[in-house]
């Protein structure tokens, strides 16, 4: 049987916007992905012929639930909770939840479908998935959040399990909620399971440097990607949106790789200091107080605020890292930074970049590292901390950190060599998206039509 590749995809795809109806950020998420993969296609035919096209855009699994809670003030409010446990072909389904009022079906499927790429070029045994909420974490007590987290865990836990899938954090879902979730997993299923969530809390189970991992593991990523080129951080100006968990921990390693960070946002705008920003600062008003960034400026008076967050992509800089969440460079950001002088742009959030900001940076050589690839840091460190928990064992900082230096150093070693087979060298996007495919094809394969 013979099948031409290219409108192969290009069928798949509108089957694919027809089933999914007005989902656009799951569309925007494979269509980038079949259009890489066209390549592999043409050499590989038996991935269609076994339907392993049609199966990697169908999750396995689509769970939609309730979450009743009961506010402070007694009122009831009526959450819609969601786990999409997209492939288990190399390991069990693997990946966070998001509480953000913008969470719906269309969000999760994205989030669940990167995933599963991005575990695999991790190297380790993690299949793909993503939850979350529609709830809005701001602004809510640490008992709103705790009665909200038991009311999720208590439909949640049926679905998952350490060998089943493990959720772990995302966009409004840290320490404190993974705390309240595996109190509530503990207390139902009256099993001590610590492998069924990670980023857990050091004393029941969790990980050394998870809290850092994803925001440092986007800058070795980087490191690594501008060393092959002759290049590095030191003495750079950077912009990091967000000021998250992500945006924190690589501003930390920005500065000890010797790069200067200007400015960091959040979802109100963004903060500018052309001495540099504190981390220290930032990391009181984030983690300790939960106060917006513009209480920065209050400590620093160098320091400006700006209103609205897309502002920040018009500061000239050499290396941009949107940490903050997806779609916050669209075509007009990515030519102003283009304009700007900037040539290095590492993807800390997920899909941080649409279709045609990508296609600008790809069209006039900068270096881009898609998220897929830099920020699977996180969920790397997430299988490391499973590992520990099987073993029932603590790792140091030093170790888990220099093993996820070398994960890190090792998908930029995998996405530029897969680029460069294909005739696409550079091109770390279709890189990722080649070799974190090519390893659940072949897994798929050996586990027949299932
Ligand atoms: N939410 C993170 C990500 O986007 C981490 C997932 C995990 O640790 O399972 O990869």
């Amino acid at each position: 049987m013979s099948i031409n590749a290219k409108p192969y995809c290009a069928d798949l795809y509108q089957r694919v916007i027809k089933r999914n109806a007005n989902e656009p950020e799951f569309h925007q998420a494979v269509k980038e992905v079949l259009e890489s993969l066209i390549p592999v296609l043409e050499k590989h035919p038996d991935y269609i012929e076994l339907g392993i096209m049609e199966s990697i855009v169908e999750p396995e699994r689509q769970i939609i639930f309730r979450v009743p809670w009961v506010d402070d003030a007694g009122s009831v409010h009526v959450n819609r909770g969601f786990r999409v446990q997209f492939n288990s072909a190399i390991g069990p389904y693997k990946g966070g939840l998001r509480f953000h009022p913008s969470v719906y079906i269309g969000i999760i499927k994205f989030l669940g479908f990167e995933q599963v790429f991005k575990n695999s070029l991790t190297g380790l045994p993690i299949g793909g998935a993503k939850g979350g909420a529609d709830f809005d974490p701001k602004g809510k007590s640490d008992m709103e959040i705790m009665r909200f987290c038991q009311s999720f865990m208590t439909e949640l836990y049926r679905h998952i399990g350490h060998d089943m899938d493990v959720p772990a954090g995302d966009i409004g879902v840290g320490a404190r909620e993974i705390g309240y979730l595996f109190g509530q997993y503990k207390k139902i299923k009256n099993a001590y399971e610590a492998g069924v969530l990670t980023g857990k809390g050091l004393s029941y189970g969790g990980s050394l440097t998870r809290k850092e991992a994803t925001g440092y593991g986007l800058i070795y990523f980087v490191n690594e990607m501008m060393k092959a080129r002759g290049l590095s951080i030191e003495g750079k100006n950077v912009l990091i949106s967000g000021s998250g968990n992500v945006a924190i921990y690589a501003l930390e390693k920005v500065r000890q790789y010797g790069g200067r960070v200007v400015a960091v946002s959040d979802s109100g705008g963004y903060i500018h200091d052309p001495c540099g920003i504190q981390v220290s600062t930032l990391k009181q008003i984030k983690e300790v107080n939960r106060q917006r960034i513009f209480e920065y400026v209050k400590y620093h008076p160098t320091a400006t605020y700006h209103e609205g967050c897309s502002g920040i992509w018009t500061i000239p800089c050499d290396i941009a890292l949107p940490c903050a969440t997806q779609n916050e460079i669209d075509e007009k950001s990515a030519n102003m930074l283009v304009a700007n002088g900037c040539k290095v742009v590492g993807e800390g959030a997920n899909m941080p970049t649409d279709l045609a900001g990508t296609k600008v940076f790809l069209d006039n050589g900068v270096l881009f590292g898609p998220a897929k690839a830099a920020n699977a840091g996180g969920v790397a460190t997430s299988a490391l901390e499973m590992s520990q928990n099987s073993m029932r064992l603590a790792w140091t900082f030093e170790e888990v950190d220099a093993r996820l230096k070398d994960i890190m150093v090792n998908i930029y070693k995998n996405t530029s060599q897969a680029a460069e087979a294909y005739g696409l060298k550079d091109n770390l996007v279709a890189g990722a998206n080649i070799a974190g495919f090519k390893k659940v094809a072949e897994t798929m394969k050996a586990h027949g039509v299932v």
